[in-house]
């Protein structure tokens, strides 16, 4: 006999893990949840550094951010569970910018309306919090044969930002999906969406060698990078061109002589992040400069999954211009994982497609882990015209497909 669902969830990432939670909350319980790898975090999750800030250029993803962030903030209400494993770090978010201008005085307004609580951080408070850190302002070019660091940097302070631990975010998530009736299975790859009359009717998935047929009238496509492959699979890409791209990371442990806790650091004239870890033992560092941000990967399945020796050393070098009592040399681990980037303007579609009942969610280049929470709000409404847990004031439509492009008034970073 053909098993039948009111929905199935493809992948079983934090989109995902949102996504059942937030059906399941609404009334829609019969949801069967597909994850082709053996358990959670195989895809771009596991290698999140699941950042909270809420810094963006347009205030509809500002206020996504703030919503979400109140959530992970409160996450034992929200799950209901008593004993949680997302462990959210409250280490505050700093921005750095060479100056004042445009872009600080949008950011303030943004935050204002959106009810972010921030600060411009002046001398004084800056050294109390970072009493660590180089406030240079120049960029720093390593093909130039001297650097003069100069005064004049800006630095922006959410002090309610933080991390979290993604892998433990979605087991949560997971968790309170499962409660609520939801069947999640593991190593179960969908190989074929299936169709009738311009509808979605199932899928065909691989399992332990047996592919078995599966009836739904509803498909949720959380693929991640693999997502594009899902529908074109169904005969539906999309437009827009989405594309995973390679994101590099490094950890080292920093110097025991660090005189205060670090925050989230965003160094806008630099291109790097740098993001203590739960520990507080040592620093996760990425880049977001030109020449880092655009290396597409045909195949999600078949990538080089650590970062390049002078990925390493820019990296290095950057972050040690930054606190320089942080040594380049030593022991560093390194990784590599897998950004779904929207080309056409940096977010994500979220949407139904062509083929009714076939929904998709995905392009959310370094920014889904935090905007998830909102994201299964806004699924659950489009889905079934209902809320499940919690609402969202964000509108409906802000990621349809088709749209407009959305640009950014600062490239490459806030979206
Ligand atoms: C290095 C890095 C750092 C990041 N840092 C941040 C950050 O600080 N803050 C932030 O907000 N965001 C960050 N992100 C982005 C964020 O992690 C992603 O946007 C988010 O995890 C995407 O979740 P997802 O569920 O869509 O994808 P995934 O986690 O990739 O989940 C998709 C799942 O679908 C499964 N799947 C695919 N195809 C099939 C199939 N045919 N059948 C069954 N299962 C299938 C996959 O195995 C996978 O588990 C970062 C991402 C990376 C890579």
């Amino acid at each position: 006999m053909v098993a039948t669902y009111d929905g199935i969830i493809v992948g079983a990432g934090v989109m995902g893990a949102n996504t059942a939670l937030q059906l399941a909350s609404a009334g829609l319980t019969r949801l069967l949840m597909l994850e082709k790898a053996p358990g959670v975090g195989f895809g771009s999750t596991g290698k999140s550094s699941a950042i909270f800030r809420q810094t963006y250029s347009h205030y509809e993803t500002c206020l996504m951010a703030r919503e979400s962030l109140q959530i992970i903030r409160n996450w034992q209400d929200f799950t209901g569970l008593k004993s949680t494993r997302a462990d959210f770090r409250n280490s505050g978010v700093v921005f750095l910018l060479s100056q004042e201008g445009r872009a600080v005085e949008e950011v303030l307004s943004i935050h204002r309306r959106a009810g972010v609580i921030s600060e411009v951080l002046d001398a004084q408070a800056r050294a109390r919090l970072m009493p660590d850190f180089s406030f240079c302002s120049a960029y720093l070019d390593l093909d130039a044969e001297a650097h003069e660091c100069q005064e004049g940097l800006t630095a922006i302070y959410e002090p309610e930002g933080g991390f979290a631990d993604p892998v433990g975010t979605t087991e949560d998530l997971l968790e309170v999906a499962r409660g609520l009736g939801v069947e999640l299975r593991f190593k179960a790859r969908v190989t074929q969406v299936l169709q009738s009359g311009g509808r979605v009717s199932g899928v065909e998935v691989e399992q332990d060698g047996n592919l078995e047929t599966v009836h739904a009238p509803l498909v949720i496509n959380c693929a991640g990078p693999w997502a594009m492959g899902l529908n074109e699979l169904a005969g539906v890409p999309l437009a827009e061109r989405i594309v995973p791209i390679r994101a590099q990371k490094l950890a080292k442990r920093h110097p025991e002589r660090l005189r205060a806790p670090l925050p989230v650091v965003n160094d806008l004239i630099n291109g790097i992040n740098i993001r203590p870890d739960a520990t507080g033992t040592q620093i996760f560092m990425s880049s977001f400069r030109e020449h880092h941000s655009h290396e597409e990967v045909p195949d999600p399945d078949h990538y080089n999954d650590w970062a390049d020796a002078p990925f390493r050393e820019e990296v290095l070098t950057l972050a040690h211009h930054r606190i320089p009592t942080f040594q380049a040399r030593g022991e560093i681990t390194s990784y590599a994982g897998l950004y779904t980037v929207n080309l056409e303007d940096n977010h994500p579609v979220i949407d139904e497609t062509e083929l009714q009942g076939f929904f998709i969610l995905c392009g959310f280049s370094g920014h889904g882990f935090k905007l998830s929470p909102v994201v299964g709000m806004l699924i659950a409404q489009k889905v079934l015209g209902q809320w499940g847990r919690g609402k969202t004031d964000v509108p409906l439509n802000f990621f349809d497909r088709n749209r407009d492009p959305l640009r950014s008034f600062w490239s490459g970073f806030f979206t």
